[in-house]
């Protein structure tokens, strides 16, 4: 596999990372994750935006500017023949002797590479399990930061219940889930966490919202409460690499009639229609 180190595509064998490396050490970093659609790469514009908003809020300088990021981006695709998958970028403050306090002088670490994977299509069609999960994390969910743990221990307590996603709340208030935006529907209205610090600002949470509007559904960005969610008509959740997922259980407990509801349906068409139209 030929990587991204830096501005260099070179056999993954031969990346070498330093020990020292704050992103190794501190989760000092930031990264994206862009979904590609038939050798094209989906919403490129809002994930750069995002990153350069997630490095401007850790005060971390990129190593290269927009066009730059943009062009090795696609010659890692091109090189790597990627159809239909997903590409992982990330970016460290670099290596410097361990110390907290920004290092006075080190050098951005870039890394990217693609991972042919196909769309989640049994995933869409027949939903997901959930669990609830106190939600641990920082208060800076907006930045896309290497710190997960949090999502790391809420997804694993996921799968040790035989759930696919954990969905977060801070004191009974919804969130997001461990790597995705949470909506409900009631009574035809859709609901989702507002776009502040308590949540990432998915990208496809924010194509699925311009959706929902196009299609005349009412939308509320507005948090809303676990019995909200437990009383909701329809769940579901967005990400990258998901795309829109029905939740058709939580805790144990059917949402609704227990099968993807009419809305979320809705929205799925949308959302591939909206593929078609960019791939
Ligand atoms: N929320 C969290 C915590 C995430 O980690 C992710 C994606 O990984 C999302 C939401 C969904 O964001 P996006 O639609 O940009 O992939």
């Amino acid at each position: 596999m030929t990587i991204l180190f830096n501005d260099q595509l070179i056999a993954r064998d031969e990346a070498r990372v330093d020990v020292e490396d704050r992103g190794y050490q501190f989760g000092d970093g930031v990264y994206e994750v862009i979904r590609v659609y038939g050798g094209h790469p989906f919403c490129l514009g809002e994930h750069l935006d995002r990153l350069e908003r997630s490095a401007r809020e850790i005060r971390m300088p990129l190593p290269y500017s927009r066009e730059k990021t943009e062009q090795l981006l696609l010659q890692l695709i091109e090189t790597n023949q990627l159809k239909d998958g997903y590409l992982y970028v990330q970016i460290t403050r670099g290596a410097a002797p361990r110390d907290h306090a920004f290092p006075s002088k080190s050098e951005p670490v870039l890394t990217a590479y693609g991972v042919e994977s196909q769309r989640p299509t049994d995933l869409m069609k027949n939903g997901i399990r959930a669990i609830t999960q106190e939600d641990i994390r920082w208060l800076r969910c907006d930045i896309k930061s290497l710190n997960l743990l949090g999502a790391v221990l809420a997804k694993q307590a996921a799968v040790d219940a035989g759930a696919q996603e954990a969905i977060l709340h801070r004191n009974g208030t919804v969130t997001e889930g461990s790597a995705t935006n949470v909506f409900i529907v009631k009574d035809g209205t859709l609901w989702t966490h507002p776009a502040n610090h308590l949540i990432l600002h998915g990208i496809t949470r924010a194509v699925t919202l311009k959706l929902a509007e196009k299609e005349g559904i009412p939308v509320r960005e507005e948090a809303f409460s676990l019995e909200d969610l437990r009383s909701a008509d329809e769940v579901f959740i967005t990400s990258t690499t998901k795309e829109i997922v029905p939740v058709v259980e939580v805790d144990g407990v059917p949402v609704g009639t227990g099968q993807p509801g009419l809305v979320t349906r809705k929205l799925q068409q949308a959302f591939e229609q909206r593929i078609g139209v960019t791939v």
